[in-house]
């Protein structure tokens, strides 16, 4: 067996799911668990995650698998559906689909539906992505009170920037409180960036029990903030990309490393080879020098990425051989670091993990 592994430690996201709650306080957590569980594998995430009130997803299928998985709690669809067919099956499974434009409100007036669909309703505050502007807002908002096919309404929106010091989530938080002033609904704009720095995003309206904060990257134990990891939050990585080296080189001072030769050994050198590469999905934009760990040890990478393996350096790790163990990301090796040594965040690298590497539960 090619000795790459994703160890997803199960433990950690219950972790990250107690740290959520407490930032929650009395609102509901809607642990967001698209993109197959941000890589980690959506049946065991939902599993590990079961103490939340709720999950968030994107399609038919995500929810049908923690259906099938026994989970009978609230799952909420964030881009709702895509097409009126899909109805029937959100009624059947108690989903509870983003309302986000008119034309999905027709498709709900003429649908015929076994009970009320509970929806979330999005109003767009400034993020320019989904949801009504503030004033046909008002008027979609009626639209929905009246028909019969529609249960309770939560109020819904998003942030561009709650993860900047500066910005916040200050002007977006005023146009929403202003859209939903006298309103008696429950609402639902936190993710982890505004769950973990912005309380006053989390328990606000008249119903802040019934409130849904929608932390999705800390889960996984990762952070939203440039600069700072999940650690630093208390948080525990749920995901650990493990190798082996799988080949020793000793390189002279002066020789080229890899494709391209980007690296140019400055002294005579050991240097390892890892298997593992971007057909994994390790970032091929990696630069030298983005940490990983030898036989637990802090190293770096060297030179450009391969499809199927990298270079270490192993000037620092004398007892280094072939099966040496690899962290590349993980324990001791946060996969913020990673992210920005390639200039991308640690939701790309999660989510982008290959089908082909071996996912072990610990
Ligand atoms: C993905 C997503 C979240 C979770 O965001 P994180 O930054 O991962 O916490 C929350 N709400 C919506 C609408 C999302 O699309």
């Amino acid at each position: 067996m090619r000795p790459i592994v994703a160890r997803i430690d199960t433990a950690a996201l219950a972790h990250n799911l107690m740290v959520a709650r407490r930032l929650a306080g009395s609102s509901r957590v809607l642990a967001v668990v698209k993109a197959n569980g941000y890589g980690h594998g959506l049946a065991r995430v939902g599993h590990a995650l079961r103490a939340a009130d709720g999950y968030a997803v994107l399609s038919l299928d995500e929810a049908a698998t923690l259906r099938a998985q026994g989970l009978s709690h609230p799952i909420v669809l964030l881009e709702g559906f895509f097409h009126p067919d899909e109805i029937p099956e959100i009624a059947r499974r108690r989903l509870q689909p983003v309302i986000h434009r008119d034309d999905q409100i027709d498709a709900l007036a003429r649908a015929r539906t076994e009970h009320r669909i509970d929806v979330f309703l999005k109003i767009d505050t400034g993020m320019h992505r989904l949801g009504f502007a503030a004033k046909p807002w008002r008027a979609a908002l009626a639209r929905l009170q009246g028909l019969p096919q529609v249960g309770s309404i939560t109020l819904m929106s998003h942030f561009a920037r709650a993860d900047e010091p500066e910005i916040g989530v200050a002007g977006q938080l005023a146009v929403f409180n202003d859209a939903a002033q006298g309103l008696n609904h429950p609402v639902s704009l936190a993710n982890s960036a505004a769950l973990l720095r912005h309380p006053e995003a989390v328990e606000l309206g008249p119903e802040t029990a019934a409130n849904w904060a929608r932390p999705g990257i800390m889960l996984y134990g990762a952070s939203p903030f440039p600069g700072q990891t999940g650690a630093d939050l208390g948080l525990l990585p749920a995901m650990h990309l493990e190798s082996r080296l799988i080949a020793v080189q000793s390189v002279r001072k002066g020789e080229g490393v890899g494709y391209g030769h980007l690296y140019t050994a400055e002294r005579d050198m050991r240097v390892g080879v890892v298997a593992c590469g971007y057909a994994d999905g390790y970032p091929r934009h990696a630069v030298t020098g983005t940490p990983v760990r030898v036989e637990g040890r802090p190293t770096r990478t060297l030179g450009r990425v391969s499809m199927d393996m990298l270079h270490v350096d192993l000037s620092d790790i004398g007892n280094a051989h072939v099966g040496s163990p690899v962290t590349l990301w993980g324990d001791g090796v946060p996969v913020e670091a990673v992210a920005a040594a390639a200039g991308t965040i640690s939701y790309e690298l999660l989510t982008a993990l290959a089908p082909r590497v071996r996912i072990e539960e610990t």
